[in-house]
C-alpha cells in the first residue's frame, strides 16, 4: 500500500485525494503541480517488490506495503529532483544506447537508468543516476581527513614545542557503497538475461548541497563524480536478493512483523530517527524517536 496521506504545516494529516482536490488551510503549502507531482512518485502501481525494496530493511518494505502510511510532502521533494534530473537524461539519448526500461526476472524487478554508448566507445556500460548528499558522496567516494606534519612547531602557548599538522583529504578508504553496488550488479543480471553484455557499471552521483561550505568541508568539491561499480559474484547477488524475497514474502502472508531492519539498512538508527517514513508503525522506531534505551536483541 503506498502513502495514503500527507503531512500538513500545522501536522495534521489529509488523505492526498483530498488534498489534491482542496486543501484544508488558506493557501496551500506548494503549488498544486509540485503536490502532484509528489504523489505520482509516491504511487508508482508496481506491485512485486522491486530491487531497491528489496535492498531496503524488510521491515521497512513490509510496512510500507501494509500500511496507509502518511509523508510530509517537503521531505519528498528530493524524489522530484532525483526524476527531473532522470528526465533531463532521458529526452537526450539518441544513438546508441537505451533508458529506463524494467526488467523482471523470478525473483524482482528493476529499471535501468541508461545503458549502452554513454561514456566512451564501449556499448556496454550500464549506468545509474543519483541525486545525493555530499554526506553519502563522502562515504561512497572513500574520503577520510589524515593529518600530516608540517615540518614546524608551535613557538609560544600550551603547545609550545610541539609539531605542528594539517588535514589534508584522502580517498583511497572503504568505499561505503553496498547498497548501490548491489542494485547495479542486479541490473547487470537482469541485462545479461536478456542477452546483453554488461562490461562496466558505473554510477554518476550529482551532489544537491555541492554549493555548501559542508560539503567542501567533506572533501566533495564537483557537482558531478563518476563512480565505478565493481562486479559482485551473480551467485552471492542472487542469494542475498532470494533471501530477501522471500522473507519479504512471508511477512507479507503471514501479516507479521519482520525482525527490525539491520543495523547499516536503518542507517543506525538516523534513518528511524528521522528518515523513515514508516516509524510510527515500528516498535523500533518509535523507541528511538522517543530516545527510549533500545533493548540488545528485539525480535519483532
Ligand atoms: S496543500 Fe499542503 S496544507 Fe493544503 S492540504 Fe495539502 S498538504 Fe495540507
Ligand atoms: S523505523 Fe527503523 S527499524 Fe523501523 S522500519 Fe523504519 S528503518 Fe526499519
Amino acid at each position: 500500500m503506498p502513502a495514503k496521506f500527507f503531512i500538513c504545516p500545522d501536522n495534521q494529516q489529509i488523505p492526498i485525494e483530498s488534498c489534491l482536490t482542496a486543501c484544508q488551510s488558506r493557501q496551500r503549502c506548494m503549488f498544486l503541480p509540485t503536490l502532484r507531482a509528489v504523489a505520482k512518485s509516491l504511487h508508482r502501481g508496481i506491485t512485486e517488490p522491486t530491487v531497491t525494496e528489496l535492498i531496503a530493511g524488510t521491515r521497512e518494505t513490509f510496512l510500507k506495503k501494509t500500511m496507509g502510511y502518511a509523508v510530509n510532502p517537503q521531505s519528498v521533494l528530493y524524489a522530484l529532483h532525483g526524476s527531473a534530473v532522470h528526465t533531463i537524461n532521458e529526452n537526450h539519448t539518441e544513438g546508441n544506447m537505451l533508458t529506463e526500461i524494467r526488467l523482471k526476472d523470478e525473483i524482482t524487478s528493476g529499471k535501468f537508468d541508461l545503458y549502452g554508448e554513454i561514456l566512451d566507445q564501449d556499448s556496454g556500460v550500464l549506468g545509474d543516476i543519483k541525486v545525493t548528499s555530499s554526506y553519502k558522496l563522502m562515504k561512497a567516494l572513500g574520503k577520510y581527513k589524515v593529518e600530516i606534519p608540517t615540518g614546524e612547531v608551535y613557538k609560544t602557548g600550551l603547545k609550545k614545542g610541539q609539531p605542528k599538522y594539517k588535514k589534508e583529504w584522502r580517498d583511497d578508504g572503504c568505499r561505503n557503497i553496498l547498497d548501490w553496488a548491489i542494485q547495479l550488479n542486479y541490473y547487470r543480471i537482469l541485462l545479461q538475461q536478456q542477452g546483453m553484455e554488461v562490461n562496466k557499471m558505473v554510477i554518476q552521483a550529482l551532489c544537491r548541497d555541492n554549493s555548501l561550505r559542508i560539503a567542501s568541508e567533506r572533501g566533495i568539491d564537483q557537482a558531478i563524480y563518476l563512480i565505478a561499480i565493481h562486479p559482485i559474484s551473480d551467485h552471492w547477488i542472487q542469494r542475498y536478493m532470494q533471501h530477501k524475497a522471500a522473507a519479504l514474502q512471508e511477512a507479507l502472508h503471514t501479516g507479521k512483523l519482520p525482525p527490525v531492519c539491520k543495523a547499516k539498512e536503518r542507517w543506525h538508527d538516523r534513518k528511524c530517527q528521522a528518515y523513515c517514513q514508516v516509524a510510527e508503525y515500528c516498535p523500533h522506531g518509535q523507541r528511538v524517536k522517543n530516545h527510549l534505551a533500545l533493548p540488545l536483541k528485539e525480535v519483532g
